[in-house]
């Protein structure tokens, strides 16, 4: 119980930051310059980030290229609330690469920083392996 009281406590705190992000969406995607930017499409639709989450996907061993925000927001919620080495994995990376994908729509915008789809998973990778058992730790890597 403790578990899916802190797995919950993880997934709400980094989307409640995305929530208010989405408050200012409006402009053109700053990781391809090509299409108007929202949620659905900064988060899924960019081929930036459609990359990003085919290699995650890859890593938890999931055949399948990421559905649309709400899909997969329904499954990590879904998974969130599951037990099991997967499903904790899924909850997980889930909220740590929509994190990521944010920072770095923000640092392209503010600091002209860019990384590659590559780099950021590494570093979604790197940070959930820090915050789960050296078992699922594991699992994760690439
Ligand atoms: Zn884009």
């Amino acid at each position: 119980m403790e578990r899916h009281k802190n797995l919950d406590h993880f997934v709400s705190r980094r989307m409640g930051k995305l929530f208010i992000f989405i408050l200012t969406l409006g402009t053109k995607c700053v990781l391809c310059s090509s299409v108007a930017e929202s949620a659905e499409h900064l988060f899924f639709d960019c081929s930036f980030s459609s990359d990003i989450w085919q290699k995650i996907l890859g890593v938890l061993g999931i055949r399948r290229s990421s559905f649309g925000f709400s899909q997969e927001l329904s499954i990590a919620a879904h998974q969130s609330r599951k037990t099991g080495a997967t499903a904790t994995l899924y909850a997980m990376c889930f909220a740590e690469t929509v994190y990521a994908i944010w920072l770095h729509r923000n640092l392209l915008i503010f600091s002209k920083t860019n990384k590659t789809p590559t780099q950021l998973v590494k570093e979604i990778l790197f940070k959930v392996s820090c915050r789960c058992s050296e078992e699922l730790s594991s699992r994760l890597l690439m």
